[in-house]
């Protein structure tokens, strides 16, 4: 074999290797990860009422800002001053959309604790309706440490665990910087995400590789401002509370200091 004939041998290995490779067929646990276990930390902060800025999504008393995501009005359940999932009626989103925004809300799974792993307290705030901050009941309760609460759904293991027992109400405080694209639809800026839950922060500006999927790997399309949608994963699960800044207008500062 002359030295060209290997080397095209060589290429022609090589890619076919790559491309086994590229139509692996994935599952599930392919993406889920069960090291490093965040550490446990107490913590019961975070609570804020909306700035004079906010815009207030949920205030307790009704659905307006809602929609289900299968059209029409939500069918959730609204008692005292909260919103809870009522399951396979569908996830809710928002009627407006946005693009990147500061989110709060409150969450709470249910005090019965049935089931285990995902399938326990499960619900989920997915940002432009695509890029999930996973909601589950994580006190005491293994799974995926890519999956529990406070993770960028099967992207980012939260920096530590600050969940409550059940039955009690949590915060999250998320920024959501959206992610920019061109005319022809290429990434021009990843999104990142930031989230504070219960006061302590857990996800310190990852960058965002893609919507949220269950199965594979995430990658980018383009899109524009999208709504906020609010899982319904089958579970009990409680809102409330829940406002939004938009982000976009901030202005940007530029610091002229003297230089002499
Ligand atoms: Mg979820």
């Amino acid at each position: 074999m002359t030295k060209f004939s290997l080397s095209i041998a060589l290429i022609l290995i090589i890619s076919t290797l790559t491309s086994v490779a590229q139509e692996r067929d994935w599952v599930p646990a392919d993406t889920e990860f069960y090291e490093p276990v965040p550490p446990v930390v107490e913590a019961r902060g975070g609570f804020m009422e909306p700035p004079s800025d906010a815009i207030v999504l949920f205030d307790g008393t009704d659905f307006s800002a809602w929609e289900s995501s299968r059209g029409g009005d939500v069918r959730w359940s609204l008692e005292d001053g909260a919103m809870t999932v009522t399951p396979r009626t569908g996830s809710i989103v928002t009627k407006d959309s946005f693009g990147s925004i500061q989110l709060y809300l409150e969450w709470r799974s249910p005090e019965v604790v049935l089931g285990d792993g995902q399938g326990r307290g499960n619900s989920g705030v997915f940002l432009q309706g695509r890029y999930e901050v996973q909601v589950l009941d994580s006190y005491n309760n293994e799974t995926y440490v890519n999956g529990m609460a406070g993770s960028v759904y099967k992207q980012y293991v939260p920096l530590a665990n600050p969940a409550v027992p059940p039955g009690e109400w949590q915060t999250y405080n998320i920024i959501f910087e959206a992610p920019e694209f061109d005319e022809d639809g290429e990434l021009l800026e990843p999104a990142y995400i930031t989230v504070i839950w219960n006061g302590v922060l857990v996800q310190n500006r990852v960058e965002v590789q893609g919507p949220t999927e269950y199965i594979g790997l995430p990658s980018y399309e383009a899109h524009g401002d999208g709504v906020i949608s609010l899982q319904d994963h089958g579970n009990l699960v409680s809102f409330r509370n829940i406002w939004v800044r938009k982000l976009d207008e901030s202005p940007v500062w530029d610091n002229n200091y003297p230089t002499e």
